[in-house]
């Protein structure tokens, strides 16, 4: 079956907003919510600190990530997804993606400031691609 996240439309904005905002460094976000089958919801986005401040790569704090996890749980939702963007290249992952994917095997949203597009991933046996569904 195919999998898919539903986000809504002000969600997608604050988070093209932060990638915006962010650049030229990479911008990064928890996405809270939950799962069910193959279809990902988010309820909520806890934006981030990319406390590297690059343009090719994010790190969250510990500390953050930290009261993220929290305050997903406090909500009776979990974290369900990444997002972060790439200012210079398009929105498929890189090879350090892949990487930190095979870490956290959640839903991965990528957004590229070159085109604007907005595109999720996750990591099963290989990467593949999640539809994006808007509501
Ligand atoms: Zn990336």
């Amino acid at each position: 079956m195919q999998r898919t996240i539903i986000l809504d439309e002000s969600q997608k904005k604050i988070l093209t907003n932060h990638a915006i905002k962010q650049a030229p460094a990479e911008s990064c976000a928890l996405l809270f919510g939950f799962q069910k089958d193959d279809t990902t919801t988010i309820k909520e986005v806890f934006l981030t600190e990319n406390i590297e401040n690059s343009p090719a790569n994010f790190t969250i704090s510990n500390d953050e990530l930290l009261s993220g996890y929290q305050e997903a749980e406090k909500k009776g939702l979990d974290v369900v997804g990444i997002f972060h963007s790439h200012p210079f290249s398009k929105a498929s992952p890189s090879i350090t993606d892949k990487t930190f994917m095979t870490i956290n095997p959640v839903v991965w949203i990528i957004f590229s400031n070159v085109d604007e597009e907005m595109n999720a991933y996750i990591l099963e046996s290989e990467v593949i691609p999640v539809k994006i569904k808007i509501l």
